[in-house]
C-alpha cells in the first residue's frame, strides 16, 4: 500500500480539502506550502473506490456508540449466518477498527498473510464465501499497538477501500471503531461515492451504552447514511445450568426496544449473552458451526434475514453523492 506521509499534523484538514495549507493545523507542517498550492476539489480516491466497489452489492456499515458492546462479535456473527444462509451469497468482513482490528482472532484467521498482486490485496478467505481484510494482518506482531493520528487512520481507511481486491460480493460489512470519529467521516465520505446501503448499530441494553446509540443514530442522520436497524446485544442470560433468566445489563430505560421507538429505526434482533459464544470468540470457532441449539442462534439467523430483506428492499436506493 502507497506510505501515508508521518509529518501530516494532527488535525490536517487533508489536501484534497479547500482548507488544505490555509488552516492553523498547517502552521510548521513541511507540506504546506505544496497543500496551499496545489488544485483542490473531489478526492479522486472516492471515483477510484467507486470503481473498485462496483462490484460489491450491499455496503454495510457496523456501528457502536460504545467499545466493548459487542461490535465486532456481531460483526463476525453476521458475516458467518449470512455466509452460511446460501452458499452462492459471497460475503466480505472490513476490520477498519483500526486502532483494535479482533476479527483476524474472532474468525480463527489470526497469522495469515495477505497478498499484493497486480489487482490489489488478496483478502484471507475464513469459507469459500467469506472473505477478510483486517489491519491486523498488517501488523508485525499480534500484541502491536497501532498508534496513528488522524490523517493517517483515514489514509489507511482509503488504502483499504480503494485497494482491496474483494471480487464480487453480495455483502460487506465494515467493522469501524467505536463512536462516531474522523474514521467515520472518511469511511462515509468514501463509501458514498460507491453507495452505501446503510448501517447497523449494537448496543447493549444500558442506558449507559444507549446514549451514545443516539448520538450514533443523529450521526447517520447527519451524513445521509439511512440505519437499517440496532441489535441489542447481552440483552438476556440464561443460565445453562439451572434456565433462570437474568438481565445482566438491565434495560432501566426501556432498552434497545424503547429507543427504536423513540428515534423510529427498526429493532433487528436482541441476542442473548452466551458463554459459549465468548469462548467461541476467544478461540476463533464458528459459533454457527458450533451451537446449532442455541437459542442465541435463531435470534441471529432472524436478525439477518432482515437485513437481507432490507437490503433488497432498498436496491437501487443506496446513498451515493
Ligand atoms: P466491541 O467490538 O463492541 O468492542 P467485542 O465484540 O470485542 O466488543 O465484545 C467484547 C467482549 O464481549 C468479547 O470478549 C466478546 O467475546 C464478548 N461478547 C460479545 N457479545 C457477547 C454475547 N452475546 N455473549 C457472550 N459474550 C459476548
Amino acid at each position: 500500500m502507497s506510505s501515508i506521509p508521518e509529518n501530516a499534523p494532527n488535525h490536517c484538514p487533508g489536501p484534497q480539502s479547500e482548507e488544505a495549507g490555509k488552516v492553523s493545523a498547517c502552521a510548521g507542517c513541511p507540506n504546506q506550502n505544496v497543500c496551499a498550492s496545489g488544485p483542490t476539489g473531489p478526492d479522486p480516491a472516492i471515483a477510484i473506490i467507486k470503481e473498485k466497489l462496483s462490484n460489491v452489492k450491499h455496503k454495510i456499515l457496523i456501528l457502536s456508540g460504545k467499545g466493548g458492546v459487542g461490535k465486532s462479535t456481531v460483526t463476525s456473527l453476521l458475516g458467518n449466518a449470512l455466509a452460511a444462509s446460501n452458499p452462492d451469497i459471497n460475503v466480505g468482513i472490513l476490520d477498519a477498527d483500526i486502532c483494535g482490528p479482533s476479527q483476524p482472532r474472532v474468525l480463527g484467521v489470526r497469522g495469515e498473510q495477505v497478498h499484493n498482486s497486480g489487482s490489489g490485496w488478496s483478502p484471507v478467505y475464513v469459507k469459500d464465501n467469506l472473505s477478510l481484510m483486517s489491519i491486523g494482518f498488517l501488523l508485525s506482531s499480534p500484541d502491536d499497538a497501532v498508534i496513528w493520528r488522524g490523517p493517517k487512520k483515514n489514509g489507511m481507511i482509503k488504502q483499504f477501500l480503494s485497494e482491496v481486491d474483494w471480487g464480487d460480493l453480495d455483502y460487506l460489512l465494515i467493522d469501524t471503531p467505536p463512536g462516531t470519529s474522523d474514521e467515520h467521516l472518511s469511511a462515509v465520505q468514501y463509501l458514498r461515492g460507491a453507495g452505501l446501503r446503510g448501517a447497523v448499530v449494537v448496543s447493549t441494553p444500558q442506558e449507559v451504552a444507549l446514549l451514545d446509540v443516539r448520538k450514533e443514530i443523529q450521526f447517520c442522520r447527519k451524513v445521509g447514511v439511512p440505519v437499517l436497524g440496532l441489535v441489542e446485544n447481552m440483552a438476556l442470560f440464561v443460565c445453562p445450568n439451572c434456565n433462570s433468566r437474568s438481565e445482566i445489563f438491565p434495560a432501566t430505560t426501556g432498552g434497545g426496544a424503547q429507543l427504536c421507538e423513540e428515534m423510529g429505526v427498526p429493532l433487528l434482533g436482541c441476542l442473548p449473552l452466551d458463554p459459549l459464544l465468548a469462548r467461541c470468540c476467544d478461540t476463533g470457532a464458528d459459533f454457527t458451526q458450533h451451537a446449532p441449539n442455541s437459542p442465541a442462534l435463531a435470534h441471529l439467523r432472524s436478525i439477518v434475514q432482515k437485513i437481507i430483506a432490507s437490503c433488497e428492499s432498498s436496491s437501487g436506493q443506496e446513498t451515493s453523492s
